[in-house]
């Protein structure tokens, strides 16, 4: 069964159920379906979208639509990009029989090492030999690298990567873990996510549970924090990982951070934090060449134990530019809709397969700054104004458009949102989104001038 289509068929069903502005975030936007194993629907979303579908309600209203299009499917399940310790854990279960013949041989530290690794929350498959080096990314693998073999402390540390979605940060992080755990499993090594960062301190001190919290962030060897863009604004958790980092720095320990850009382009991160990001070393990952797109489909079908014709490979490293994710995404594409509709792999095949997505690649890279300087041209501010705090009506609608904008053509919470324009709470994101819509509605001047911006952004 097509998991695209049987979506497309649900959702027409549930259309009317669900208010139209939320039923578009949950049901289109954020939420893509991506196949039917063992009678169990999986999408892959935000994390807010997997709260929703977790919830009892929205569950039983997708599964009785699911049966009433006599579908035989027991679950829904939405796989996170940040993935879950559940994930985690099986795959590095899967991970841990391959390991057993070696187990014999070094029984103890492989042992310790797994424990490491689950302990770390490091993705088994994230390693230094399962990345793919080339032009565009060689200098910040050399980095990770000298981090991870050497055991002084040097001008490297911290260690701070940034670069687009997608283009491997978090792959490195965990390479990192990895190397270090196989030269001494007894290494302590934290690596977090930012968000599960802010979350588990908001916990920890709801419940004044801080100095738990603590011990456990701050005595490693290794402190890696992951997309640290999505800390700035929150002053309390800012405040604990400059504690932490300073903890964790003159204990004499490594850090490694990432970001999607420069400490220095981060809005409203305290300028405390940022001198501390750039105390060390700085490296940026670029978007991968030709060459090393073509390298990495290679990798990625060798590994899938697929016989991808070159032919193939190449229409997808010609047309899939900007994103190591897109590139995987786009392959496994590819095999699946062969699998489904038992074609061969050919050119045609892939062409039928990546026909809708590649109209989306295609177009230049949208992203926050880019959204913020065609609202500000059109409109006769300037970023700043929009960042600022300034609600004068003259920047506030603005402001508005803006984050519609953002959140129509951006894969982005509203909190995240909130915090790319001077530290707004995520409900005032949500009254902007809706004020700019019931614009739209009242105004053909106001409808004709935001699409204008947003076929200009497409290019
Ligand atoms: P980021 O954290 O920068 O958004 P990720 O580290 O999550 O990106 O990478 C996205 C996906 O692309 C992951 O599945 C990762 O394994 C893969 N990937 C990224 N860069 C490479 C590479 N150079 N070689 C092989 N796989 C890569
Ligand atoms: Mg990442």
């Amino acid at each position: 069964m097509d998991a695209n289509k049987l979506w497309t068929s649900v959702t027409q069903k549930l259309k009317g159920t669900y208010p139209k502005s939320l039923f578009k975030v949950y049901f289109v936007k954020d939420s893509i379906p991506i196949a039917i194993v063992n009678h169990v629907f999986y999408l892959r979303g935000t994390l807010s979208v997997k709260d929703f579908f977790e919830n009892e309600t929205h569950k039983a209203n997708v599964l009785k639509a699911f049966s009433e299009l006599a579908a035989n499917i027991n679950d829904i399940s939405v796989i996170t990009d940040d993935k879950t310790e559940m994930e985690l854990f099986k795959t590095l279960e899967e991970s841990e029989n391959k390991e057993e013949i070696d187990i014999k041989n070094d029984e103890l530290s492989l042992k310790l090492r797994s424990e490491s690794i689950a302990n770390a929350k490091l993705n088994p498959k994230y390693t230094f030999n399962t990345f793919v080096v080339g032009p565009s990314n060689n200098i910040a693998v050399a980095a990770c690298e000298r981090i991870a073999m050497s055991d002084k402390i040097s001008r490297d540390n911290p260690l701070f990567l940034y670069g687009g979605v997608g283009l491997g940060k978090t792959h490195l992080m965990h390479a990192i873990g990895h190397k270090i755990l196989e030269r001494d499993p007894s290494k302590k090594i934290i690596y977090i996510s930012s968000e599960t960062f802010t979350n588990e301190f908001l916990v920890a001190l709801r419940h004044q549970k801080n100095a738990e919290f603590r011990d456990k962030y701050r005595n490693v060897d290794l402190f890696m924090i992951d997309d640290v863009q999505f800390i700035a604004g929150k002053e309390t958790v800012e405040e604990e990982l400059f504690h932490t980092f300073n903890d964790v720095f003159s204990a004499g320990k490594k850090i490694v951070l990432s970001s999607d850009r420069p400490p220095k382009d981060i809005p409203i991160l305290e300028d405390r934090l940022k001198s501390r990001f750039v105390s060390g070393m700085t490296v940026d990952i670029q978007a991968p060449d030709y060459s090393t797109r073509m390298a990495i489909l290679q990798y990625k079908s060798e590994n899938e134990k697929k016989d991808i014709p070159n032919e193939v490979i190449e229409y997808i490293a010609d047309n899939v530019k900007s994103n190591i994710r897109e590139l995987e995404g786009a392959l496994n594409k590819v095999i699946l809709y062969s699998e489904l509709s038992s074609k061969k792999i050919d050119l045609a095949t892939a062409k039928e397969a990546l026909k809708d997505i590649l109209v989306s690649y295609k177009t230049k890279e949208i992203n926050m700054l880019r959204i913020k300087e065609m609202v500000a041209d059109s409109y006769n501010v300037t970023v700043e104004e929009l960042n600022s705090k300034k609600r004068t009506k003259n920047i506030a609608f603005p402001r508005q458009v803006a984050m519609y904008i953002a959140r129509n053509l951006l894969d982005i919470s509203l909190p995240n949102i909130g915090d790319e324009f001077g530290g707004r709470d995520h409900t005032t994101v949500m009254h902007a989104i809706k004020k700019v819509e019931d614009e739209i509605m009242k105004s053909e001047i106001t409808k004709v001038k935001i699409e204008k911006i947003i076929s200009d952004l497409n290019g």
